[in-house]
């Protein structure tokens, strides 16, 4: 039996989309691939609701962060950061390398920037070039309301960049609809494809600005990417991992087949029920305020120096989940692998049994209430 993935990236992928990237090779420069990649740019805009063309490109998705930084930003830009966790943290010291200058806004961890703390800061630094936010932090499992967020800031203001590598396909993220000028994702968490493909969105506004001067990085040179896909024969500037790109095609087929809003509501349907499994195992949620709780992933709080020992026992009884990044004691279980009730049961279940086997006093009576929340159906978003 091979291992049960609810590990924040990669995650669990069908069959259909791992049996894809079996397929033979193709040239990168064939009329089959050009047909791919054209099909893989029109199911990501139809994701994200967008009418600038979407980038996917070899990376993970740091790499997909570094080209928002080395195609967006300048050495010597004011750049203000909120950050609720290591992901937030990561994106500063990428801007940092990058030569900005970071005015830090630190959000305890654990909850999300708001739209108050957008205004704070932007009267603070009115002359910022560019706003980052984390949209998922799966590091605390706290998801940041965009929208809310870039309402607070002026049209002509500061360019808006998010990292939405553990939101994107699991979660609704529509950065046209919300004034996002430069978005970065991956494939191997909500898009059900295995690691390795980049995916990055501009507005607008961010292509205006990433052609008014040369990328600082050669291979993520974002412009570029953007030329050769509008190219009569849509393509990648070098040669691109092919067959994760097959697979990357299945999967937003299979995803686009489900429904994109079926999905999000799927995916915090499931969310909803394991938050109510874990509180009522005698689990604490690490994210207090339940309108805050990431629909992609959930961090449990676990008794002081247990998280090690309970990773060990669940990934003995077959199933794999993160610990925590900070000194938190947490296990991160994450939501984006499609399945239902069976599922759930799967991972709640054992859970349970990893904790009694470590010796925690957990109550057994988890199931009903976990049932009486996954019958009310998919939660309205
Ligand atoms: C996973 C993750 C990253 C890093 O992605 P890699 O693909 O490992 O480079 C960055 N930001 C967030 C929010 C993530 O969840």
């Amino acid at each position: 039996m091979h291992p049960h993935l609810f590990t924040p990236g990669p995650v669990e992928v069908p069959h259909s989309v791992r049996a894809a990237g079996a397929a033979p090779l193709v040239g990168h420069r064939s009329e089959a691939y050009f047909a791919l990649l054209e099909e893989i740019a029109a199911l990501l805009k139809k994701l994200l609701r967008v009418s600038q063309p979407v980038i996917a490109m070899p990376s993970s998705g740091t790499g997909a962060l570094e080209a928002l930084a080395a195609n967006l930003l300048a050495p010597g830009d004011s750049v203000i950061s909120f950050s609720c966790g290591a992901f937030g943290d990561r994106f500063r010291e990428i801007a940092s390398r990058r030569g900005a200058t970071i005015l830090p806004v630190d959000i305890p961890r654990g909850r999300t920037a708001t739209p108050s703390d957008v205004r704070r800061a932007l009267e603070q630094h009115p002359g910022a070039a560019a706003v980052l936010f984390t949209h998922n932090e799966t590091s605390t499992g706290a998801l940041t309301d965009l929208q809310a967020c870039t309402s607070a800031l002026p049209e002509d203001g500061p360019l808006v960049l998010v990292d939405a590598v553990s939101s994107l396909g699991a979660v609704p993220c529509f950065p046209e609809e919300w004034r996002i000028d430069g978005l970065a994702s991956c494939s191997q968490k909500g898009l059900l494809t295995p690691p390795g493909i980049g995916i990055v969105a501009l507005s607008e506004r961010g292509w205006k600005r990433a052609a008014s001067r040369p990328s600082s990085s050669y291979y993520f040179d974002l412009p570029l990417h953007r030329r050769f896909l509008e190219k009569a024969r849509p393509q990648n500037p070098y040669t691109p991992p092919v067959t994760l790109f097959y697979s990357l095609a299945e999967a937003l087929r299979f995803l686009d087949g489900i429904g994109f809003e079926r999905r999000f509501a799927d995916v915090e349907r499931t969310a909803r029920t394991f938050e109510t499994a874990c509180e009522s195992m005698g689990f604490s949620l690490f994210v207090k305020e339940q309108e805050l709780r990431s629909p992609a992933v959930t961090a449990a709080t676990v008794p002081e120096g247990r998280a090690e020992e309970m990773k060990r026992a669940l990934a003995e009884l077959g199933v794999e989940v993160a610990e925590g990044q900070g000194k938190e004691p947490m296990l991160r279980v994450a939501h984006y692998s499609p399945g239902g009730w069976p599922e759930l049961c799967l991972v709640a279940g054992s859970l349970y049994g990893a904790g009694r086997a470590c010796g925690l006093e957990l109550s057994p009576d988890f199931l009903e209430p976990a049932w009486n929340c996954w019958k009310k159906g998919a939660c309205p978003q």
